[in-house]
């Protein structure tokens, strides 16, 4: 039987709304439910490229990312389960002057919040990663601190963790209206009865929208689901593609073999909509061995055992709306992360917990700021690869 009250209502079991969840707990709330529609991680977490970098062109993108991997590495015995978290590197392949003059200039900019990526040569780049194609390769951006984890895992232990410290998580169980007296939240209607509750969080990425509109949210906070595709193939030889390597010469590819199970997992920039169809393709499938094999010729003779699809739940650019909504009292929203949300979630779980029961947090949550939008007051846009 599901609770008929609760001080925190998340909507969302995601990779967010779980970390959201954990964090709000750790820091001493009691009587959090997270409500999930499917079964936990089934919307984009599940389906996502596993990559975890900070290598991003903007500052505040970087600091939640530095932050982040510092929560990633302590995940393990923090939340009491493995999840194969591997600092295993991104090494992004420069083409020509132009784009080495971007990757320069990002660089700097890491190197200034204390993220030590720098520009490689080929002949590097060929030691980190054996069966690399180099032709036509001028440098690399490289950074050893970033990596990669396991979603599954990650969802898990967020889950359980939450679950030692009070939280109740109700799977198949779907928010259907949000009722709102006079700017207050009064509960949260699902298909299993109704939950009396004065603080809503929406951590529904995709589908974030919908939660907005139940709750009546005044303003305009643009979240667009585009479909996204993943490939694995079968496990080659141990080590013999630890970073993430990614190359926009060819279509946004990018690409890392697994840390235990030793399939290469990736995708390239192929995107369908807005839609909320997730039916793979025979487009995708194609595209994306051709580049594989332009990236790491061997991999011709490796055979793809699956493909699957998922959103990247897009805002105008690329970054996600994090913030409190100030027309509807406790009323929260974490979503829109533009293809790089499974990398911020413990630091946008902790963030986001701090300035709920703090009133503050340390960490740029300004640039997130879900009214931006509404003043055309755009962010550069984020980098969206993996
Ligand atoms: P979700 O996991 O989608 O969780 C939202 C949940 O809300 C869903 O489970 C949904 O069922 C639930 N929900 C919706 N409506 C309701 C309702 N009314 N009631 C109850 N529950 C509801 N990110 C990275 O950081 N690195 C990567 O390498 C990477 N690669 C990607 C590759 C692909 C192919 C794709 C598709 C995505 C990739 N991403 C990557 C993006 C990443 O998957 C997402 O940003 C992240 O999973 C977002 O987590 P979330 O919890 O916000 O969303």
């Amino acid at each position: 039987t599901m609770k008929s009250e609760a001080k925190t209502v998340i909507i969302g079991g995601g990779i967010i709304g779980l970390s959201i969840a954990y964090n709000l707990a750790k820091l001493g709330e009691s009587e959090i439910v997270v409500l999930e529609k499917g079964y936990l991680g089934n919307g984009s977490t599940f389906r996502c490229g596993t990559g975890i970098r900070q290598q991003f062109g903007d500052e505040a993108n970087i600091r939640m990312m530095k932050r982040s991997v510092e929560l990633w590495k302590g995940l393990k015995e923090e939340l009491g389960m493995d999840v194969e978290f591997t600092q295993s590197g991104y090494l992004f392949l420069i083409y020509d002057e132009e784009e080495l003059e971007t990757f320069k200039n990002n660089v700097r900019l890491q190197n200034r919040f204390g993220v030590p990526s720098r520009i490689i040569t080929p002949e590097e780049a060929k030691e980190i990663v054996p069966p690399l194609n180099t032709d036509g390769v001028i440098a690399a951006a490289w950074n050893h601190t970033d990596g990669k984890a396991n979603p599954f895992k990650a969802v898990f232990a967020y889950a359980n963790a939450a679950k030692r410290l009070g939280v109740e998580i109700y799977e198949y169980t779907e928010a259907k209206d949000i009722k709102v007296e006079d700017g207050k939240i009064k509960a949260v209607v699902t298909n299993r009865g109704e939950i009396r509750t004065g603080r809503v969080i929406n951590a529904a990425n995709a589908w974030a929208p919908i939660i907005n509109k139940m709750a009546g949210v005044p303003i305009n906070i643009p979240i667009e689901p585009y479909k996204h595709q993943g490939v694995k193939t079968e496990p080659i030889k141990p080590g013999q593609i630890e970073p993430m390597v990614i190359s926009f010469k060819h279509g946004g590819v990018y690409l890392t073999q697994e840390a235990n199970q030793g399939g290469v997992i990736g995708g390239y920039g192929l995107k369908y909509g807005p839609t909320y169809d997730i039916t793979p393709t025979y487009e995708f499938l194609r595209g994306v061995s051709y580049r594989f094999s332009q990236i790491i010729p061997a991999l011709k003779y490796v055979n793809v055992i699956r493909i699957w699809a998922g959103y990247y739940a897009e805002t105008p650019d690329h970054n996600a709306a994090i913030g409190r909504i100030n027309e509807i009292d406790e009323f929260y929203i974490a979503a829109g992360f533009s293809g790089h949300g499974f990398m911020l979630a413990p630091v946008v779980g902790e963030a986001l917990a701090e300035l709920i029961v703090d009133g503050k947090t340390n960490k740029p949550l300004d640039f997130y700021d879900p009214y931006r939008f509404e003043r055309g007051e755009l962010r550069g846009r984020a980098l969206q690869m993996g």
